[in-house]
């Protein structure tokens, strides 16, 4: 059916003339076209570290790196596919210049960073895995998030933060809360304690954003049973899902 006749008979289902069912459309009463729309935001994904420094080793000798960039992916082909435009930074694992990255998402909506998470190396222990020694540590977990209140665009940033902690223990995931114990040796004060935001003023690569920006550690992959969880990709899809869902609300405007 031609998109006019299927309007027309929706019209005619309804009883309105031609100009009442315009009118319906103009104030937004009607969306005819589909009932999800959504709004649409431009939002950079960065993948965390790069080649040459990949970041924290798993507990099972993965680099952070490759963690980040497949999270990253997931993330942005979910943020399309919700209706939203992303661009990828990093992702061929050749961004070495941490300062400039935010910088290329200027004129976006949102500039977000992904990584996984370590512990203090005090914590950590060692065991063997596939015939390699490895570090580890099981005592925390979870994931965090960190604004810069060096930007300008703190408020918005924070907003984001706690929209994606939400959705994200809304999902059955725990924030990690570590990072703002001062016995930890971290001391990272909390801007959202319930939804794990934390304030991380000099972070590289959220001080030079010039957009809202925020960085999101998934989960603590030197944690036996988290990088389990991490590499499992219903759990990434669920963390993508998640983070579309907060990104789409609290970016609306
Ligand atoms: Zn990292």
């Amino acid at each position: 059916m031609k998109a006019e006749g299927f309007f027309n008979s929706i019209r005619v289902y309804l009883r309105l003339s031609a100009a009442e069912f315009l009118f319906l459309i103009c104030l937004g009463v009607l969306t005819p076209w589909g009932s999800n729309v959504v709004f649409a935001a431009s939002i950079a994904v960065d993948v965390g570290h790069y080649l040459q420094k990949p970041g924290v080793i798993s507990a099972r000798g993965v680099p952070e790196f490759e963690y980040n960039r497949q999270l990253a992916r997931e993330v942005s082909e979910t943020l399309r596919r919700a209706g939203h435009k992303t661009i990828l930074i990093g992702d061929d694992g050749l961004a070495e210049d941490l300062g400039k990255r935010a910088p290329r998402a200027a004129g976006m909506d949102l500039f977000l960073s992904i990584h996984h998470d370590s512990v203090q190396p005090r914590f950590l222990s060692t065991w063997e895995y596939e015939g390699q020694v490895q570090s580890y540590s099981d005592l925390f977990s979870g994931f965090s998030l960190f604004v810069s209140r060096i930007t300008s665009h703190l408020e918005p940033s924070l907003k984001c933060a706690s929209a994606i902690g939400t959705a994200l223990r809304g999902a059955g995931f725990t924030p990690s809360r570590y990072h703002a114990d001062p016995i930890v040796g971290e001391n990272r004060p909390f801007a959202d304690e319930a939804n794990g935001v934390h304030y991380f003023d000099n972070l590289a690569v959220l001080k030079t954003a010039t957009i809202p920006a925020l960085l999101f550690e998934a989960g603590v992959i030197v944690n036996r049973e988290e990088e389990l969880r991490i590499r499992d990709p219903a759990v990434r899809r669920r963390i993508a899902e998640g983070i579309a869902t907060a990104l789409g609300a609290c970016l609306s405007r």
